[in-house]
């Protein structure tokens, strides 16, 4: 190794007086003393990351740590992964499996049927298209976050210089959104179980809700977990095999689920001069999502084939 010259001075001082012979015995000892026994022979598999393989000619290359070397296993199937796969060795076979792990169990209900239309809310969670409510206190729970935050908001705007810490106040806000979240967790577990849905359909929710479009609301508005409940009821959809399908959502407040005129929302209910339906605004909306889903499928089949049509 050649040295610069400040270190070559130095290393020359230190050396004067050592047995090079005998001190490279030494290293050489200490290194074989510590230095991990190679265990390829007792392992029966490994892991290989996702950058370090690729596939190609019907098999699968995996990098080593050679510089340009790859091992190359000719495979069974023509399945490609994208994440981390474990190479489980079979030496005594002359083989090995390749493990990938699976996204999520998947759990399948044969006796899941119903079809579904839902709606969300501000007051109640999600209303079914029958007029069953899940997440009745849904808005309670909300409201109490709001107003946790709101207050928390314009006490520090007052005693903003002499506040400094705000500890207290996320940890309060952690508590009634931990609490919010299990109350919707829960509620769409009983949704689920109680409905027994094969297929649920949801009005597409907005793309982003602009500040103002819920007057009264605007400060709840800001923190609505709709996305949040969104988010859940994807996921259990996923893992109980439930199909969840967006309706195109325009003007589904406003549409007679009876008749399909154009009503008015008198409070909480929506009323329909032409026919004289009157039903819950919530329920009305569910309605028009299950009868815009059920056309929605039926033009989907259409363009798929053309021989059966089945509308319930
Ligand atoms: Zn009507």
């Amino acid at each position: 190794m050649i040295l610069e010259k400040e270190w070559e001075e130095r290393y020359q001082e230190a050396a004067v007086g050592v047995d090079t012979a005998r001190l490279n015995r030494y290293l050489c000892k200490q290194v074989r003393r510590h230095l991990d026994k190679l265990s390829a022979e007792k392992a029966t598999g490994f892991s290989v990351a996702e950058r370090a393989y690729r596939y190609g000619d019907h098999g699968i290359y995996l990098s080593t740590k050679e510089k340009r070397k790859r091992i190359f296993i000719l495979l069974t199937d023509n399945n490609q992964y994208k994440r981390q796969i474990y190479i489980d060795l079979k030496p005594d076979e002359r083989n090995l499996v390749i493990h990938v792990p699976v996204e999520t169990a998947v759990r399948r209900h044969e006796d899941y049927h119903a079809r579904i239309g839902l709606a969300s809310g501000m007051r109640h969670m999600l209303v079914t298209d029958k007029g069953h409510v899940y997440g009745e206190r849904y808005g309670e729970y909300q409201f109490a976050l709001a107003e946790y935050v709101r207050k928390g908001r314009s006490v520090y705007q007052k005693n903003r210089r002499n506040n400094p810490g705000r500890k207290k106040y996320y940890a309060g806000k952690a508590r009634l959104e931990a609490a919010l979240h299990s109350y919707i967790n829960g509620e769409i577990n009983r949704l689920l179980e109680t409905e027994m849905p094969e297929e649920i359909f949801l009005p597409k929710l907005p793309q982003n809700t602009r500040a103002g479009v819920y007057k009264v609301y605007n400060n709840a508005a800001h923190m609505w977990q709709r996305g949040y409940i969104k988010k859940r009821l994807t996921q259990k959809c996923q893992e109980n095999s439930i199909r969840l399908v967006e309706v195109f959502a325009k003007n589904i407040g406003k549409e007679c689920s009876v008749c399909g005129a154009t009503g008015k929302k008198e409070k909480e209910f929506f009323v329909c001069q032409a026919c004289g339906a009157q039903l819950p605004e919530r329920e009305n909306v569910a309605r028009n999502a299950l009868l815009r889903g059920r056309a929605q499928r039926v033009s989907v089949s259409a363009n798929v084939t053309d021989t059966e049509i089945k509308i319930e």
